[in-house]
């Protein structure tokens, strides 16, 4: 006996499913109706400047306040999200929404702060991601320049000729895009010379393994002359601990994000301790 779970649901219950089959989708029922229920945010986590002490930007990172489960971490749900495609249109509410919050921040006179946030490989394979992308901060009186695209380096290492060209086009536009999680396919470099992003970002593990291992200080030493002979913009992610601060610093990495800077907040808590 099989029963509609309802009418806006695309799966089906029946008592011969396995429990975490049930789990499944009952969550891609929730995940499909989560934007008209307004239960998606975005925390903010600042990116600091090194040498000026300024905070440059924020990564924007979305959460799920779900009804039964609480708030969810992106990893709770993004995989799924992209399997059923239903991400798109959470890139797409990510794109405004987080683009409406820079203009308060702009208009509160936070005029240089960046935007950073995470796409996924399914965006790139829509035909009009470029205009959606564009059109986001233009809505909201922004620069394109004051955006930044996250995409990791398993989108770039299927070498695809379309990402290429819509990462040259997003670029075109002044939009920035950044290689997040960098250095995790470290063994591939080749694909740099191909794709034309402005940024890399020092994966977390690296930055965890500092002090720990001379292996991670030696890779990210080789990151910095990566990133300084492609003339990239260099930041890294997961920094904890003051330590981890200078050693960074010691090694020509001065922008960083991470716990010990800030944690991801809503946006009304992020700007209270961060001066202008
Ligand atoms: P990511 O883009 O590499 O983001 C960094 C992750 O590290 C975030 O986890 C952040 O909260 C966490 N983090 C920041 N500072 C520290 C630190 O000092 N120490 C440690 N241990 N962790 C730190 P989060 O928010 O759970 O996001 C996980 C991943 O989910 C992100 O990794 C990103 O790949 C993805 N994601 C987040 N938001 C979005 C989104 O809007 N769209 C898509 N497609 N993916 C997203
Ligand atoms: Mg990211
Ligand atoms: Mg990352
Ligand atoms: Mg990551």
């Amino acid at each position: 006996q099989v029963k509609n779970a309802g009418k806006n649901s695309f799966g089906f219950y029946s008592p011969h499913m396995s429990e975490a089959r049930r789990e499944r989708l009952s969550l891609e029922n929730d995940l499909q109706l989560a934007i008209e229920r307004r239960e998606f945010v975005l925390h903010y986590q600042p990116q600091f400047s090194q040498r000026s002490g300024q905070m440059i930007g924020m990564e924007a990172l979305l959460r799920w306040q779900h009804p039964r489960l609480g708030l969810l971490a992106p990893g709770g749900f993004i995989a799924l999200a992209e399997e059923t495609g239903l991400i798109c249109r959470i890139s797409d509410w990510v794109l405004q929404e987080g683009c409406r919050q820079l203009a308060l921040w702009h208009a509160d006179g936070h005029r240089h702060l960046r935007l950073a946030l995470n796409l996924s490989a399914r965006d790139f394979e829509r035909k009009d991601l470029l205009e959606r992308v564009v059109a986001a901060p233009a809505r909201h009186g922004i620069g394109c320049d004051r955006l930044e695209i996250e995409i990791t380096e398993s989108l770039l290492l299927d070498d695809a000729e379309d990402v290429i060209a819509t990462v040259r086009q997003l670029r075109q536009h002044g939009v920035r895009v950044a290689i997040d999680d960098f250095g995790m396919r470290y063994s591939s470099l080749n694909y740099l010379r191909r794709f034309p992003v402005s940024s890399i970002k020092i994966d977390q593990s690296f930055v965890r393994d500092l002090g720990r291992d001379q292996g991670a200080a030696s890779i990210i030493h080789a990151i910095v002359g990566i990133a300084e002979g492609f003339g990239l913009h260099l930041i890294a992610e997961g920094v904890e601990s003051e330590e981890q601060a200078r050693r960074l610093a010691d090694l020509g990495c001065e922008d960083m994000q991470g716990y010990y800077f800030g944690r991801p907040l809503p946006a009304d808590e992020v700007l209270e301790w961060a001066t202008p």
